[in-house]
């Protein structure tokens, strides 16, 4: 079905190892995302069954050569100089209808070298997450991996509780990520480390090729998509929960949905991981971590950059600095669009910085409000107001914010400035206790309510009456306070 190619294998050696997937008892497809195969070149699918035992491991697909990765990580601000995929194999790579190639691998497919305690399972819970997110921020167009296939494994995995087992497919621009070069700058493997790196440049950024120090370009071009990506994440309320630097990818795509979460009530310092108590992960803290982790990976490169003399060092160091600058124009743009204003509004910024503090003080739900705010651009109307009035605590304080927004808005520009609120500004997040209760029903053998949300949250911007029945806030009652890697 996938004509797999495999590069990465002749990189060197500790750099993957040959390892087979363990079988699961009775594995039975949930979910096959056709329309991925497809623009991954998949011409013939095979029947259910079939791909129920290729997406489990139990049988290898055709031309598939499985391989386990090894990278290193900082965790929680700690360095392992070894995790690799403990639960992962790297299938190969395909190069899709764009020309562009991608990694297709199988999680929770059974243990391998770099397993160390792990039983190298997954349960269903995160497994449906991650297809339900990933899917999501795909639909919003913010890099991703991708969710190809997901399998029950007809076994229990013990965690804190017994649960059903699953097997997911993700497909990903690569798995390189900033730990895959830790691992190889930790054991001192230069070779390892300039093929690597020759690698995710030819791979990723070959426009790097021709750049006066190729090493210092690939810096600076995962900055910038670095940079980029963690604007867009903040545009929605993504709390990426776990951002050790084996979660950074060198693509700069959105990578591990363990304990990801999507904001509602707005709080710049809210975290929802069970296992991030210092809130290192928190919201607000995102660009931070994430200059901190590319400060980690421009510490792998010197070596490579020291070859072209001591000017690596300042140069890598400009590199990292310049993160803040690309982050803050990136998000003036989203902001714009978020307010309807102009790209090169001089008031967007303040404007934002006066409805994040409305939101916080009025306890606001913050994919609520922008979608309050869309509808009451597009139309004005006191229905359309009151409607925005009636998600804040504080409504004398919002409408003041909202006459001055009214006041920077560019006269006769109201379908431009519909267009870009509502590109903006989704309909609906997969929120936290609506994935919450898809995965409680599937656990209960029942995936219509993962079906359901899965066809919304894939069509974000679409108004249908069932999008706006899940695409309400938790009550009280509803709310999900944590999230749970559930490794
Ligand atoms: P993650 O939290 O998914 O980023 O994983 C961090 C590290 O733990 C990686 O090296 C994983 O491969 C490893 N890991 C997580 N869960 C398991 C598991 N069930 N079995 C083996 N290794 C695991
Ligand atoms: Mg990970």
């Amino acid at each position: 079905m996938l004509s797999f190619e495999h590069r990465y294998a002749t990189l060197p050696e500790p750099l993957s190892v040959e390892c087979a997937a363990t079988p699961v008892a009775n594995p039975e497809l949930i979910a096959f995302n056709a329309p991925l195969a497809a623009e991954l070149g998949a011409k013939e699918i095979p029947d259910e069954a079939t791909l129920a035992a290729w997406f489990s491991g139990n049988q290898t697909m055709p031309n598939a050569s499985p391989r386990a990765l090894g990278y290193a990580g900082h965790q929680f601000g700690n360095f392992v100089p070894q995790l690799g995929d403990g639960r992962a194999l790297l299938l190969g790579e395909v190069v899709d209808q764009h020309g562009k190639r991608r990694d297709v691998q199988l999680k929770g497919s059974g243990r391998t070298p770099f397993s160390r305690g792990g039983d190298g399972r997954s349960p269903l819970g995160p497994v449906l997450r991650e297809y339900l997110v990933s899917e999501f921020m795909a639909a919003m167009g913010i890099p991703t991996t991708r969710a190809l296939a997901a399998v029950t494994s007809g076994e229990r995995v013990v965690r804190q509780l017994p649960e059903p087992g699953a097997v997911f497919t993700r497909v990903a621009s690569s798995h390189i990520r900033v730990g895959t070069f830790q691992f190889a700058a930790v054991r001192r493997d230069e070779a390892a480390l300039k093929a690597l790196a020759d690698h995710a440049i030819e791979r990723h950024y070959p426009e790097a090729v021709n750049a006066q120090d190729p090493y210092l370009a690939l810096l600076e071009a995962v900055v910038a998509r670095q940079a980029a990506l963690v604007a867009r994440w903040m545009s929605i309320g993504f709390i990426h929960g776990v951002m050790n630097t084996d979660n950074c990818s060198i693509a700069g795509e959105t990578i591990d949905y363990g304990p990801c979460a999507f904001m509602e009530q707005f709080d710049p310092q809210k975290a929802y991981s069970s296992v991030d108590q210092g809130k290192r992960y928190a919201f607000a803290n995102q660009p931070g971590i994430a200059q901190w982790n590319l400060a980690r990976f421009a510490e792998t490169l010197l070596p490579l950059l020291n070859e072209q003399g001591d000017a690596g060092v300042a140069q890598a160091t400009d590199a990292i600095r310049r993160f803040d600058g690309l982050f803050s124009a990136e998000q003036r743009h989203l902001h714009a669009d978020k307010l309807g204003l102009a790209a090169d509004s001089v008031d967007a910024e303040a404007l934002m910085e006066g409805l994040e503090s409305q939101m916080h003080q009025g306890r606001m739900d913050m994919t609520a409000t922008f979608d309050a705010l869309t509808h009451y651009a597009a139309s004005p109307t006191d229905e359309h107001r009151d409607a925005l009035l009636a998600l804040t605590t504080q409504p004398q304080s919002l409408t003041a914010w909202l006459e001055a927004w009214q006041a920077a808005q560019v006269a006769g520009q109201e379908e431009a400035r519909f267009a870009a609120m509502r590109r903006g500004n989704p309909v609906i997040i997969p929120r936290n206790h609506r994935v919450q209760e898809a995965i409680d029903a599937a656990y209960d053998g029942d995936f219509a309510p993962f079906y359901t949300l899965l066809g919304v949250v894939t069509q974000p911007f679409d108004d249908s009456t069932e999008a706006r029945r899940l695409a309400a806030p938790a009550t009280d009652s509803e709310q999900v306070l944590r999230t749970f890697c559930g490794t």
